[in-house]
């Protein structure tokens, strides 16, 4: 008998993310929608058979994507927010939905999970008509039959749907449950109606979120009805990033075919095992977010513990969740120090495949008994490897003694006043300036050596006397030299810091046609010599203003990385955190009084789970002021994190003790203010005054009304005005009049005397 295997979704983008290049070139009218379709079916099938050659047995249809999965479901159910309605032609809606166009703005996008996918948001409203619309993923079937490959078919679920969609009025999603439910079971309906038996896995991610009884009643509800429809339809219900044992328990009293859970992320999946009432278990046990060769002897061990609950013939081995969030292969990589380590959406394929094989006692080839023992000899090597341990930083990490600041906010604040000298209602951005065509070209260059590092260094020294320049002229109080030397502020870092590598092809979706490259942090973490002085310090020489020292925090330079699975983050995230101390105090014997230290991850890195909330804040608050624990009672701390929901975190938030925070507000007005109010928190606040992330300038009054409502809120003496968030990604000539504009508006209320 065969152990069966199952993969939840392929790097859809391509080895050499063709699907990224196809897309970027049809928008921009330079191909056909012919071109690009027919780029999207190579790359289907190139992936099928790529799955289908190694051994999966399972392979997906309907992982694929044009743009994004929960865009996809919305379409299938016909959910087309009334803006885009009127465009006849499929193809251009859906990019319009998701892009925008002239007519009409783009739906709303975020964050999927804890990840860094973001899927477009579903806009529902009572006047949608929700009927099924299965041609996607009929012709996606259709396709891998063509080549002889019987998919099964991936769809979100009904669950995961609702609670991720916005309704246009704020109204609760799940009030459209009996209406989108039907849709799903007519999609059970016809595909019941296809010649052969079909296995259709739903995902619903959703239920590792501390699901609420009245998600569970829906659950199975919705599972009940839909797994009783047809037998043809084998329905498999996944989960990932998280355990998910309140659904589980429910989901075994349903005719579902089996369950796929998350055994890396969601180790107490285990626990629910006993209830799975001879439904199949697809268990997730080879990492699908991460980048590192799987621990074979320990899976197996995972496995045969697994096995005492569960019948070994109903087990199916998968990866943990889909590989989209994983680069395509390591084929492509070139040769480094780490590359025996690491293991992509191809290699973890084989990983799923030779397991299944171990654990079903099958016969294995020489190569494959190689393999494992190769696989022991290199988990063996990566625990000693001196690569990645290095013992002088592991002895100063234990050797630590000062863990924070010595002086509290109150005094603190005092001294830096004194030393600065601001005005009330000081102003200052955020750090970045835009980044321009030149300045990408001038870093791109010298990477590639077309330029000498002198020439490099004249460019970047013009940019920033002009950055000095523009923010001398305009008034702006304390300084920023504009970050041209960074292209990306992990990245930046990171190749400067030993323990960090750079892959050459290690590409991954962020978005649409987006991909980012995350740096794999693999070693112990240390600063070969300061990163940041020679610029700081430059910038600093052109004025007689004060500037601001720019640093990325030790949760964000975790979060935007593939972090080692060897020891936990947050002993990583201490290990970062020691070197941003010491840049902190090289910053500070340089004369820079003011250090803003980044952390736009801090709360995306939250668990899942409530029950690991406060174990990840305390790691995060104890790395954060050990990070500033340098800093002298005279240096201004400041902090900066993109986001507008603080309710949940806000003491969290105080605990940090930053001197300065500045944060989005822009898009939700003074609302968010309350809570710092509230809660009586005493440091200072820059809430961003208005929206970078469109190109529209904001007016003088507009800005002025608006710090007007900071006002209301917050006393004076307590607030920073800045933009919402750095302006990398804006435009000089939006830049420059939203903050000359700023600047007056400051004037205005400074001059009005109502303070
Ligand atoms: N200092 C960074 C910048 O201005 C902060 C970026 C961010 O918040 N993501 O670009
Ligand atoms: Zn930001």
């Amino acid at each position: 008998m065969t152990c069966k295997t199952l993969i939840t979704g392929f790097p859809r983008i391509g080895e050499h993310r063709e699907l990224k290049k196809a897309l970027e070139s049809y928008w921009t009218g330079k191909s056909s929608i012919e071109d690009l379709q027919k780029t999207a079916s190579e790359l289907k099938k190139k992936h099928w058979l790529y799955q289908k050659n190694r051994g999966i047995n399972f392979i997906s249809c309907n992982d694929f994507s044009f743009y994004d999965n929960m865009l996809d479901t919305a379409v299938m159910l016909n959910a087309i927010p009334e803006r885009f309605k009127k465009i006849d032609d499929n193809i251009e809606r859906y990019f319009a939905m998701a892009r925008g166009n002239d007519l009409a703005v783009a739906m709303e996008m975020t964050k999927w999970f804890n990840t860094n996918y973001h899927y477009i948001v579903p806009e529902l409203s009572e006047n949608l008509q929700f009927n099924l619309d299965s041609s996607k993923i009929i012709s996606e079937y259709n396709e891998a039959k063509t080549i002889g490959i019987d998919p099964k078919i991936n769809i979100i679920g009904p669950l995961t749907f609702l609670e991720l969609s916005k309704d246009v009025h704020g109204k609760d999603c799940y009030s459209y449950f009996n209406r989108v439910l039907p849709v799903y079971e007519q999609l059970i309906k016809e595909l019941s109606a296809l010649n052969s038996n079909v296995y259709l896995q739903i995902e619903e991610p959703i239920f590792v979120k501390d699901p609420t009884v009245e998600q569970l009643e829906l659950l199975k509800k919705a599972y009940t009805a839909l797994s009783a429809i047809s037998d043809k339809v084998k329905i498999i219900v996944s989960t990932y990033f998280e355990h998910s044992n309140e659904a589980t328990s429910i989901l075994a009293n349903t005719s579902v075919w089996g369950i796929a859970l998350d055994f890396v992320s969601g180790r107490k999946n285990i626990e629910a095992l006993k209830l799975l009432n001879g439904k199949k278990l697809i268990a997730g046990v080879v990492d699908g977010r991460n980048i590192w060769i799987n621990d074979i002897q320990r899976t197996i061990n995972l496995l045969n513990s697994i096995s005492n609950d569960v019948p070994r013939e109903d087990i199916i081995i998968s990866t943990s969740c889909s590989l989209l969030h994983v680069p395509y292969s390591i084929e492509s990589e070139k040769e480094s120090d780490i590359k025996k380590w690491l293991s992509f959406a191809g290699e973890k394929i084989n990983e799923v495949v030779l397991i299944a094989k171990v654990f079903q006692g099958e016969p294995l080839s020489v190569m494959e008994n190689d393999h494992i023992d190769n696989n022991k000899f290199r988990i063996q090597e990566k625990k000693t490897s001196s690569i990645i341990n290095n013992s002088a930083v592991q002895d100063l990490l234990r050797t630590i003694v000062k863990l924070e600041r010595d002086e509290v906010y109150e005094d603190r604040i005092l001294v830096q006043k004194e030393r600065l000298d601001l005005p009330i209602l000081p102003t200052t951005t955020i750090g970045s300036f835009p980044q321009t065509k030149e300045i990408r070209k001038l870093r791109r260059d010298l990477k590639k050596g077309i330029i000498s590092k002198e020439q490099y260094e004249n460019g970047i020294k013009r940019y920033i006397d002009d950055c000095v320049a523009f923010q001398e002229e305009i008034g702006l109080d304390v300084l920023v030299h504009g970050e041209p030397e960074r292209n990306d502020m992990v990245e930046y870092f990171g190749e400067m810091l030993n323990g960090f590598h750079f892959t050459s092809n290690g590409w991954v979706q962020s978005y649409g046609s987006r991909c980012v490259k995350p740096p794999v942090l693999y070693g112990d973490i240390s600063r070969p010599e300061p990163m940041t002085i020679k610029w700081i310090s430059y910038a600093q020489s052109k004025t007689n203003k004060t500037m601001k020292g720019m640093l990325t925090g030790p949760v964000t330079l975790l979060n935007w990385s593939f972090v080692r699975d060897d020891i936990p983050r947050s002993e990583v995230s201490r290990q970062i955190a020691v070197v941003i101390s010491n840049e902190i105090a090289d910053l500070q014997a340089a004369g820079i009084k003011i250090i803003q230290v980044d952390e736009p991850a801090f709360k995306e890195a939250y668990p899942i789970r409530k029950e690991n909330i406060s174990e990840y804040e305390r790691w995060a608050v104890e790395n954060f002021k050990l990070a500033v624990s340098t800093a002298k009672e005279e240096t201004q701390i400041h902090t900066h994190m993109c986001y507008s929901e603080f309710n949940d975190i806000i003491h969290t938030i105080e605990a940090m003790d930053a001197d300065v925070i500045t944060i989005e507000t822009a898009r939700s007005g003074n609302e968010l203010l309350k809570i710092f109010k509230e809660i009586g928190y005493k440091n200072e606040i820059g809430p961003g005054i208005y929206d970078i992330h469109s190109p529209r300038v904001p007016s003088v009054e507009e800005l002025t009304d608006q710090i007007s409502c900071l006002i209301e809120v917050l006393p004076i003496k307590q607030l920073w005005i800045n933009p919402d968030c750095g302006l990398k990604t804006r435009r000089w000539e939006e830049v420059k009049p939203a903050l000359k504009n700023m600047v007056k508006a400051v004037k205005n209320i400074r001059e009005s005397g109502d303070n």
